[in-house]
C-alpha cells in the first residue's frame, strides 16, 4: 500500500460509515468507555480490532515489542492506571503472537540493535529459567512458540503484582486478566491458561479473584 492510499481509503471508510449511520462519528466523539485494555506486540500483523471484528471504542491499547509489562515502564503504567482507575475496564488482555520477531531475536541473540537487545533482555532471562523444558522440544518453531507462551505468562504475573491492579481486584470483581496468543499462521486467538490457584497460594493473585 502507498502512503496516499491511506488518505483515500480513510475517505472511503468515512463514507461507508456515514452511509450506514449518519450519527456514527457524533456518537464516537461523545467519549470512550472501552471494556478492554489490550497489551500486545507492536508487530504490524496484529491489528486486534480487525482480528476481533471490533469497532472503534472497544479497546484501550498499549503495544510494544514482544508485549512486555515492565513495572518501571512509565508509558505502560500510565496506560494501565488510566484504564483501571478511570476507564474501569472489565478485562485486561496481554497478547503475544507466534512468529514474533522479538521472541526470535531474544532466542537467537541476533538481529537486534543495542536498544532492542536491551529491551529483550527479560525474555532471554525467561529462556534461561526454562532451559530444561525448552531443550526437550526438538522442533525450533515449537520451541519458539513455547517461549511466546511463557513470555505471556510472565507478563500476566507482572500485571497481577502492580499495586493498583491488585487493589482494584480486591475491591470488586473486575478487572479480569487474560493471556492470549494470536496464532498468526491461522488467524485464531488462543487463550492461555494460567495456574490461578497456585498463584493465589504464592501471593501473586488476590484470594478473592475469579476469572
Ligand atoms: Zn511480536
Amino acid at each position: 500500500m502507498k502512503y496516499l492510499d491511506l488518505i483515500k481509503k480513510n475517505s472511503d471508510w468515512v463514507e461507508e460509515k456515514l452511509n450506514l449511520d449518519k450519527s456514527y462519528f457524533d456518537k464516537l466523539s461523545k467519549g470512550q468507555k472501552p471494556p478492554f485494555l489490550y497489551i500486545g506486540c507492536s508487530d504490524s500483523r496484529m491489528p486486534i480490532d480487525t482480528f476481533t471484528k471490533s469497532e472503534p471504542g472497544s479497546f484501550f491499547i498499549h503495544r510494544n515489542i514482544a508485549n512486555q509489562v515492565f513495572t518501571n515502564d512509565m508509558s505502560l503504567l500510565s496506560v494501565l492506571e488510566y484504564a483501571v482507575e478511570n476507564l474501569e475496564v472489565e478485562h485486561i488482555i496481554v497478547s503475544g503472537h507466534y512468529d514474533c520477531g522479538g521472541i526470535k531475536s531474544a532466542y537467537k541473540n541476533d538481529g537486534c540493535t543495542d536498544l532492542t537487545g536491551n529491551w529483550l533482555m527479560p525474555i532471554k532471562k525467561i529462556i534461561m529459567q526454562n532451559r530444561e523444558e525448552l531443550d526437550k522440544i526438538e522442533d525450533l518453531s515449537d520451541r519458539l512458540d513455547r517461549i511466546t507462551e511463557l513470555n505471556v505468562l510472565e507478563q500476566l504475573m507482572h500485571i497481577f503484582k502492580i499495586p493498583f491492579v491488585k487493589n482494584r481486584i480486591l475491591s470488586g470483581k473486575y478487572p479480569k486478566i487474560h493471556g492470549w496468543i494470536l496464532d498468526i499462521r491461522h488467524g485464531k486467538i488462543k487463550e492461555i491458561e494460567y495456574p490461578i490457584e497456585q498463584w493465589k497460594k504464592d501471593g501473586i493473585i488476590p484470594i478473592n479473584y475469579e476469572i
